[in-house]
């Protein structure tokens, strides 16, 4: 199982399509998230991700990843970059870390904040040269503002040796209840969908797999996936509910740790009835759920 945790709901960043900034909402506190972390191990969990929020404004994140890797966890970080020099000699426990960045230079920085860019690069450069066995890669958020810039990102992870992997924006805010007014138009995003399944052909590097892809490109209207969440995985959010993606909207289930543990509200949960699906990342192990070979393989490469 993988669990993604979002340990924290501040970021030392507020960019145009998120509110999962501002601290809102009771963040778990340090015995508490190490008690959860406890019990996933129990549980059988191979991998956690660690998101927020950046993860790296949390001051036991550290402690916390050495607790799962002690307990046999392989961990991801999803951040921002901007603090991985700051903490970069203990990062070398990570297994894998993916960076946002959403384009190029006054893209990234028009939705991010000036510096962000470079911050973000120069994250990617310094934990691949000081910790080359974890894998390092950018996560590229698709809104209104970033499409056209996809060539840009293939570029740069070229020149850092890295792959991308390709997230529409949501048309509520992340994190939130507002619209999101940086969602991507319908047409354009579909054509740029289109040319990165091209470019992927092409054997451009493009985390997703083709059939993602595919699948993706119908958002926000492709048809109901099978679900492997509740199964395969879940997430703990900040205040410690549990639920299978936290993009569900009007069909999240919850159920808070709080009340008997993390087993007990993982438990709880029931497969879902949504009717779509777009979270990439979700998307790809919902086709590996539906036996599709390159969703398999990615997975299984994400896996190592
Ligand atoms: S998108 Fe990421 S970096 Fe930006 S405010 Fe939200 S959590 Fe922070
Ligand atoms: S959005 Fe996708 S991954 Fe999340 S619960 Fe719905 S079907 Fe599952």
């Amino acid at each position: 199982m993988v669990v993604s945790v979002v340990v924290t709901n501040r970021c030392n960043y507020s960019c145009g399509y998120c509110d999962r900034w501002d601290g809102r909402g009771e963040q778990m506190a340090p015995e508490e998230l190490a008690a959860y972390l406890d019990e996933m191990a129990a549980m059988g969990t191979r991998r956690v991700i660690f998101t927020g929020g950046e993860p790296l404004v949390r001051k036991d994140l550290l402690e916390r990843l050495d607790q799962a890797v002690a307990l046999g966890m392989k961990v991801q970080l999803n951040t921002n970059g901007v603090l991985v020099p700051r903490f970069l000699e203990r990062l070398g426990a990570l297994a894998s870390m993916m960076v946002s960045i959403d384009g190029d230079l006054p893209t990234h920085d028009r939705v991010r904040g000036p510096g962000a860019y470079d911050a973000a690069a120069e994250a990617i450069r310094v934990m691949r040269r000081a910790h080359p066995h974890v894998r390092v890669r950018i996560s590229a958020t698709m809104s209104s503002e970033s499409l056209g810039a996809e060539d840009a990102l293939l570029d740069l992870a070229r020149e850092l040796g890295v792959t991308v992997f390709f997230q529409p924006a949501e048309h509520r805010q992340l994190g939130g209840e507002g619209s999101n007014a940086l969602a991507p138009p319908t047409a354009r995003y579909r054509d740029a969908i289109d040319h990165l399944l091209l470019e992927k052909r092409r054997g451009a590097p493009i985390q997703n797999s083709a059939s993602a892809l595919a699948y993706l490109r119908g958002w926000p209207d492709a048809p109901a996936l099978p679900c492997a969440g509740a199964k395969l995985f879940c997430r703990l959010d900040h205040d410690a509910r549990v639920m299978i993606c936290g993009r569900m909207g009007e069909y999240e289930e919850s159920h808070s740790a709080r009340d008997g543990g993390f087993r007990r509200a993982f438990l709880s949960l029931h497969e879902a009835k949504c009717p779509t699906c777009w979270c990439a990342s979700r998307v790809e192990v919902n086709q590996a759920f539906a036996l599709r070979p390159d969703a398999l393989l990615g997975l299984a490469t994400a896996a190592t």
